[in-house]
């Protein structure tokens, strides 16, 4: 980033050359690419929104992805009137294996993309005449959230969603591990007499915690919009015995997830995110209250203290597309 400022008073210079124009925002694209849909975001360098769009995700393999990609670039230089070579830097978020060194996609198996590698980075990179980042969504949502949360600089994002990863930011960087693995806990077995899981364990963290896992416990009933969680917590919280069972076995898993989480990583805090952490204060209130009644049977983990160390992502903001433009962001000063 450049400055005018403290440069010998040019800011100060009146009619003498050329006429300085007030600097021009960067604009910046950030991607979240999802099984079904992906969401783009147009934001200004500090990560400002200025203008996004939902697409859906269209055909899938590595060519279908590439089109959907290069077609939410397109959308979003239209939406900001500006041509593609205008965005000054892309980041894009995938559900896969991210090679850290390389940036090559793998095994993002809702995309439709197997062991092949495949370089979306390149093509954007020529489509804006910029560079192109890509890494995890969960990773990037990790990224994302950590200016909703001022002070923190160690942040966990365990996402539940399709599936359940955890994204780590350490001292303000992503941490992806040496082979994009880090935090893919979601097949850590956690209950030996549960479910067959699709990577063939039984009772893994993504059979007990997962949108899916939910809905088969708690089908959603009619069209009214409200995600299986939001219903099952609001059974719940109008006595239903039931779905007060559903909801203090989903409580105890996702209590478990954070403490493994929380007591692997130390981090400041674990934020909850993903499709099931749209049902919000009331999932936050009931993993607090599993993690506060373990506190208070063990000094030990009393003292970790993980009650006040877990946080849910704020309604409405975009963590994963907002990760991607910092990402991208940050290429472009590195
Ligand atoms: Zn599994």
């Amino acid at each position: 980033m450049t400055s005018s400022r403290g440069r010998g008073g040019e800011d100060q210079a009146v009619g003498v050359g050329p006429r300085r124009l007030p600097p021009q925002p960067q604009l910046i694209a950030g991607l979240d690419i999802g099984g079904t849909k992906a969401l783009a975001v147009l934001a200004d360098s500090e990560g400002r929104i200025l203008a996004q769009k939902r697409l859906a995700t269209g055909h899938r393999g590595a060519e279908g992805l590439l089109a959907t990609v290069t077609r939410a670039v397109l959308a979003l230089a239209d939406l900001g009137g500006v041509d593609a070579r205008s965005i000054a830097a892309v980041g894009i978020g995938v559900p896969g294996l991210v090679d850290p060194g390389t940036g090559q996609l793998r095994h993002a198996v809702n995309l439709g993309v197997g062991d092949e590698s495949v370089d979306l980075a390149g093509p954007v990179a020529r489509l804006i005449d910029g560079p192109a980042t890509v890494a995890n969504d969960t990773n990037l949502a990790a990224l994302g959230a950590l200016p909703q949360f001022p002070g923190v600089s160690d942040l966990a994002y365990l996402s539940l969603g399709t599936g359940v990863a955890v994204g780590l930011v350490l001292g303000g960087e992503m941490h992806p591990g040496t082979r994009g693995m880090a935090g893919e806990i979601g097949h850590v077995p956690v209950d030996r007499h549960g479910e067959i899981c699709e990577c063939g364990q039984r009772g893994c963290l993504e059979t007990v915690v997962s949108g899916a896992a939910i809905a088969r416990r708690w089908p959603p009933s009619g069209d009214d919009g409200t995600g299986p969680t939001e219903a099952l917590l609001a059974a719940a919280a109008d006595g239903d015995a039931r779905a007060i069972a559903v909801r203090d076995e989903l409580c105890e898993h996702v209590a478990t997830a954070v403490a493994l989480v929380a007591q692997l990583v130390d981090p400041d805090l674990v934020v909850l995110g993903g499709g099931v952490a749209e049902a919000g204060a009331p999932l936050l209130e009931g993993v607090r209250v599993v993690l506060r009644r373990r506190a208070g049977v063990s000094p030990l983990l009393g003292a970790l203290g993980l009650a006040e160390r877990v946080a849910i992502v704020p309604a409405g903001v975009p963590v994963g597309a907002l990760g991607a433009v910092r990402a991208a962001s940050g290429a472009l000063t590195s």
